[in-house]
């Protein structure tokens, strides 16, 4: 016999969009489940590097942006969440760095471009004093050294701290046994579980990722389409004790760093770069053996105090997954695209994921959808919890 269950809202998709997202309904008072298909985080978030921009990054040419705009109070947002005073509370996160740097490297142009960057947003970058370097370029190089306001988390522990905060409303969907029913109207009339279980929604949202395309192309759902911007990092296992978090400059006239350096350690503990920047975008074009050998020597002619003769090197290829702009670049904000009781999202950046769920939250209220009716309803108890993904670093 089929069980009817109902709730306020659906999400399908459990990177960080997903997560932060029920975290906030859920404190809202709204009954929420999650449904992800894979380990929570596959795809985009586990790979990401884990920085929460101030924007400066999208003003290298010294011109404020709507991208910079729109990022440039996140930092803040996201260290009250730390303390455990923002609207989802991270305290089990880990911060990698309280600090994010930019260095330009030794020519007028790349010094230019940061200088011009800092001007832009002023209260939010300052000139590191030599005496105040990191200790991995202290005494190496000869400045100037830029302090961001940017932060770096640590994604595994951020992805752990939304998913343990929400024990019993994250699932494992296998969708051989369920599927999307569409309704009348261009929206989705319930999920259905082969185990007999439909469940009702008011909103279903897909929080997907690249994986909203699929889904999108099922339901015939014309309301967006989606773009794909490849990049290809590349890991670099090392034996570098000091931890380094920076942007550096390039000395061409663009609008991204030429490589964007952040540490992490496997399970291990063994240190690796991860690097992405103009390095990874224009790697998308590149077989591995060919980054690789670009990342080398980069990496030698900007730190020649580093002997990389031990590293050991790998690649990443990874789609970033967003709504479509008409000149294909990337959007400047948070997308949502909806239709009936159906929302398609993309929050852009992982900073920019606390915007997306209040936008969400917002647009529901707007359609009277204010929670607190469903608060009994039981989940299915069938279903099993996802497991974290693994980093990308894990194999290397
Ligand atoms: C290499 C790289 C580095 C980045 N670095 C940064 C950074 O430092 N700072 C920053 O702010 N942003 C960064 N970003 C961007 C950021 O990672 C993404 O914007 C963000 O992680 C997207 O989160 P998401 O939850 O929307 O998607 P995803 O992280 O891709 O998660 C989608 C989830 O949905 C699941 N899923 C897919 N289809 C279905 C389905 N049909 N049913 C159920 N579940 C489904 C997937 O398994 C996955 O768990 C980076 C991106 C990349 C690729």
């Amino acid at each position: 016999m089929t069980e009817i269950l109902k709730t306020d809202a659906l999400i399908f998709g459990g990177g960080v969009a997903g997560l932060w997202l029920l975290n906030r309904l859920r404190n809202a008072g709204y009954q929420a489940w999650l449904f992800e298909q894979d380990r929570l985080g596959t795809g985009q978030s586990i790979a990401s590097q884990g920085m929460i921009h101030g924007g400066i990054k999208y003003a290298l040419g010294g011109k404020l942006t709507s991208a910079t705009t729109a990022i440039a109070d996140m930092p803040a947002h996201w260290k009250k969440c730390l303390a455990g005073e923002g609207d989802v509370d991270l305290r089990g996160c880990n911060l990698l760095s309280e600090n994010y740097y930019m260095w330009p490297r030794n020519s007028i142009r790349s010094r230019l471009n940061a200088f011009l960057g800092s001007k832009a947003l002023e209260a939010k970058v300052s000139a590191v004093d030599k005496s105040q370097y990191p200790d991995f370029f202290r005494d190496k190089i000869p400045g100037p050294l830029y302090k961001l306001q940017d932060i770096v988390l640590d994604v595994p522990s951020l992805l752990t701290t939304l998913s343990d905060a929400q024990p019993s409303s994250i699932f494992k969907i296998d969708w051989q046994q369920a599927s999307l029913k569409p309704d009348a109207n261009g929206g989705i009339a319930c999920l259905e579980l082969n185990s007999g279980q439909h469940i009702e929604a008011q909103q279903y949202i897909f929080c997907c990722g690249a994986g909203a395309e699929p889904l999108m192309k099922q339901f015939g759902l014309g309301i967006t389409q989606m773009q794909r911007r490849p990049l290809r990092m590349v890991m670099v296992k090392h034996t570098f004790t000091d931890p380094l978090y920076v942007h550096c400059v390039s000395d061409r006239l663009s609008m991204t760093p030429e490589v964007t350096i952040t540490s992490h350690r496997n399970s291990a503990g063994e240190p690796v770069w991860y690097l992405g920047g103009e390095l990874a975008e224009e790697g998308a074009n590149q077989t591995d053996e060919e980054l690789i050998d670009t990342a080398r020597s980069k990496l030698s002619a900007m730190f020649p105090w580093c002997d990389f003769q031990h590293a050991q090197w790998d690649t990443l290829a990874i789609d970033r997954a967003e709504q479509q702009q008409a000149d294909g670049k990337r959007p400047d904000d948070i997308s949502i695209a909806s239709q009936n009781n159906l929302m398609v999202c993309w929050p852009t950046k992982l900073t920019l994921a606390p915007n997306l769920a209040n936008q969400i939250l917002r647009q529901m209220q707007d359609k009277q959808i204010l929670g607190g009716q469903y608060a009994a309803t039981l989940p299915p108890a069938s279903l099993e919890r996802p497991l974290i993904a693994p980093t990308p670093w894990e194999q290397l």
